[in-house]
Order: C-alpha cells, then structure tokens, then sequence
C-alpha cells in the first residue's frame, strides 16, 4: 500500500477520522505538496515537520482530530488563522467545497498567516495543490479577527492562544464553532478547546491537551 493510503488507514483505526468526508479529505489532499522538498519521503509519516520561520505544518492526527471537532460541511465559510504551509486549509476546502459538487454550492476558505513569508509559502503551495479558487490567503495578524462582510460558520485556530481572542468569538455566527488551543506558549500546558455559540451563549469544552507554537499578535503572546 502506498504511504498516504496506509497512513488514511491506520487514522481510521484509531479511531481519529470517524466520517467519510474527513477520510474524503485525508485522501485527497496530499501532503507532500505542502512540505519543503527535503522532507518529502516523511511526509506520510504521522509527526509535525518544520516549514521555516520556526514554524511546523501539524501531525496528520491533529489536524483530521480537529477537522471532525469542527463539523465542517459543504457550503461553509471557514476562517483559519495560521496558514503555516497551507495543508490544513485544503483538506477543510476539501470538505466545505469539494471537487465532486457543484461551484455553485461551494463554501469558502479564508486563511490568515502574520508571517509574509508563510503566507506566500501557503499561497503557493495551495496554488500548486490546486486549492486557490477555493482558499483564499490573507497576510494579517488573525488574533485580531479580520473585517469580514459576514459572519463565519467555523473557525479554526492553530497556534496556541493565551485566551480565546474576543475578536475571533464575534466574528462567529450563531451555532457556529472555533476549536482552538488555549495555554503556555511554551508547547506544555495547552489544551484544546472546542468553543460553541448557541443561544446567544459561549459554552467551552477541552478536548485534549496539545502541543503548538504561539499565537501572536494583538491577542496573542508578545
Ligand atoms: N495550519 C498550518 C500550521 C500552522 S503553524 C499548516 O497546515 O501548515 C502556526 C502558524 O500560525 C504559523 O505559520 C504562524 O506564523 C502563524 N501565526 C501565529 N500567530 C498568528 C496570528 N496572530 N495571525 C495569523 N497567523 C499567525
């Protein structure tokens, strides 16, 4: 079996993709287009790697764990904050707006990097992917929201935030979710939070503890 599908597999078994749209997702976006070249043979390995800047494209684990908590579904508007490599952003594009569907019901992708170097990197790479009609990259500081016309359904942080950015909660539809890891910059004492707004109420719940780099910016760790 060929790396990528056997690694889709062993996630299936351990239970971390439980939907068909996230194994969907998994097997269609390939990660090794969105790792530097001299890591391409692990590319399939389940671990982080780095991308420059100090920065890491997350384990595969983590990110289809996060993509379930998220509830993602064709059609939604998804905010990512922290573009890193752009991997991330595409397998949620693969979900809110699948090849296999109509362009007319197709969700949207916005991701938001603070690094110009890795937003360019995230650019790219999702152009050579094939993602750029469906994600779009935006060079801002994301702690901080980001002035949208509307609301969106799903938001998605992957650096570790001191708290959950007020900014970010008010940008979020009714019904809407963030999952999001809260704590230390320092990579121990985090955990992930699944934040859902319903009723004109914030309710927060820790999934896990993780392990991410810092969320800068206005709300993040100076
Ligand atoms: N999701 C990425 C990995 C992200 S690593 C992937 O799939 O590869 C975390 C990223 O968050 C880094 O690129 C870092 O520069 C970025 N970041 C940190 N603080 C930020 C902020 N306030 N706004 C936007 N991006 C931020």
């Amino acid at each position: 079996m060929d790396p990528h599908r056997r690694l889709v597999e062993r996630l299936v078994r351990m239970g971390i993709i439980k939907t068909e749209k996230v194994r969907r997702s998994a097997e269609r976006v390939r990660r090794d287009l969105f790792v530097p070249k001299k890591y391409r043979k692990m590319a399939y390995e389940d671990i982080p790697l780095p991308i420059g800047e100090d920065q890491t494209i997350s384990a595969p684990h983590m990110v289809f764990m996060m993509n379930e908590l998220l509830d993602l579904e064709v059609g939604q508007l998804v905010l990512e904050v922290g573009s890193g490599s752009g991997y991330h952003a595409a397998t949620i594009a693969e979900i809110v707006a699948p090849s296999d569907v109509p362009v007319s019901s197709w969700g949207t992708v916005i991701t938001v990097e603070i690094n110009p170097r890795l937003a360019t990197l995230a650019y790219n790479n999702l152009r050579v992917a094939g993602y750029s009609s469906r994600v779009h990259v935006v060079n801002y500081d994301g702690s901080s929201g980001l002035p949208l016309r509307d609301k969106v359904d799903r938001i998605l942080v992957t650096a570790a935030a001191p708290e959950v950015p007020p900014p970010l909660i008010d940008l979020l539809k009714e019904e809407g979710r963030i999952v999001i890891p809260v704590g230390s910059p320092g990579f121990w004492g985090q955990d992930l939070l699944l934040v859902e707004r319903s009723g004109g109420r914030v309710l927060k719940r820790k999934v896990t503890e993780v392990a991410f780099v810092p969320l800068r910016g206005k709300y993040g760790w100076s």
